[in-house]
């Protein structure tokens, strides 16, 4: 084997990506692991996390992820940061290049997750990191005793907003429905909670901002067409995710969607590649699934890499 072949290369280093490590560098595949930016994923934006089990009380996801790290190359996990910018079938092998650098492999594990959608609308991008923000661990504490506004209804935009209540003068929340799409315990604890006011039914219409940045918004009610001006220094938006998979779309089949058609045995339409975590189709977007995803994918890679040797 080369410096430059590997068993398993594996793309991303969230919760699936590092579950896929551990468990094939366990296995003793040669597995690398690439991240594009930091190791942890989506994780690494978040607080408290409540439901991964074990830690009765909440877990911080940074201090979590740092964890997952520390056991993954406990088992000689090796990883790198790069971006791939092509993956090649060659039938029992695949060829992919990182950074300018060609890699050989025989299984490649797409763990690629999603990144936030973007708000849409005019000026959004120009005022990101001068009030709009798509992440409310990193920029919360720059809106300190500041009027805040999360967009969105999902269990990100509400586990958001009950976090920036400690900055927040005040915070409102917009949502386009008349009920949060959060599980019921995080929504009723929104609803509940004094600083957050609800705008039921509405949608931004338009951002309003001077020299220094974002100072208002235009809520629209989409049943009555009203508008309504906020005065807002920071909005969060939290309207959703999108998978990463743009660098496979000529590779592997996608849904409409974008995600990676596969299931929970996580192959794609790809003999040699399989995909797990948030990127491929999926019914709850959790670490806990992604987890056991990349467990899967792990173990799968390790039978269709016993499969090609007893074909040779
Ligand atoms: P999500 O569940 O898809 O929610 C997106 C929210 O944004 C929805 O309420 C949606 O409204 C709204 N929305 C979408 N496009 C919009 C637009 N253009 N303008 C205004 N509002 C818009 O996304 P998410 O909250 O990022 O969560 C993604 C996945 O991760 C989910 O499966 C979620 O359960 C999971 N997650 C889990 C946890 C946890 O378990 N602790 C934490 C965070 C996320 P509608 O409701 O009207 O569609």
């Amino acid at each position: 084997m080369n410096q430059t072949d590997y068993d398993v290369i594996i793309i991303g280093g969230g919760p699936a990506g590092m579950t896929a490590g551990l468990y094939a560098s366990r296995a003793e595949l040669k597995t690398l692991l690439i991240e594009k930016m930091i190791l942890g994923g989506q994780v690494m934006t978040t607080t408290t996390i409540e439901n991964w089990p074990g830690y009765p009380g909440g877990v911080d996801g940074p201090e979590l992820m740092m964890k997952f790290q520390e056991h993954c190359v406990e088992f000689g996990l090796e990883t790198d940061s790069g971006t791939v910018e092509k993956i090649e079938d060659l039938g029992d092998t695949k060829r992919l290049v990182i950074d300018g650098k060609e890699f050989i492999c025989s299984v490649v594990i797409i763990a690629t997750g999603v990144i936030p959608k973007k708000l849409g609308l005019p000026g959004a991008q120009e005022l990101v990191g001068r009030g709009v923000s798509y992440c409310a661990t990193c920029d919360g504490a720059f809106f300190r005793n500041l009027p805040i506004a999360v967009i969105g209804g999902g269990d990100t935009a509400a586990e958001e907003a009950l976090f920036l209540t400690r900055f927040a003068s005040k915070l409102t929340m917009v949502h386009r429905r008349d009920q949060l799409r959060a599980t019921k315990v995080v929504a009723s604890r929104v609803v509940a909670d004094e600083k957050i006011e609800m705008a039921w039914d509405s949608v931004v219409d338009s951002l309003v901002s001077d020299n220094t940045g974002l100072t208002g918004m235009v809520l629209r009610n989409v049943k009555t067409d009203e508008l309504k001006e906020v005065e807002v220094a920071g909005l969060f938006v939290a309207v959703g995710v999108v998978p990463t998979t743009d660098f496979v779309a000529d590779l592997v089949e996608l849904d409409g969607s974008g995600y990676i058609k596969a299931g929970e045995d996580t192959h794609t339409n790809v003999p040699g590649i399989f995909a797990a975590g948030d990127c491929r189709t999926n019914i709850l977007m959790q670490i806990s699934t992604a987890v056991g995803d990349g467990a899967v994918a792990a173990l799968m890679a390790e039978r269709h890499i016993d499969a090609l040797k007893h074909k040779s």
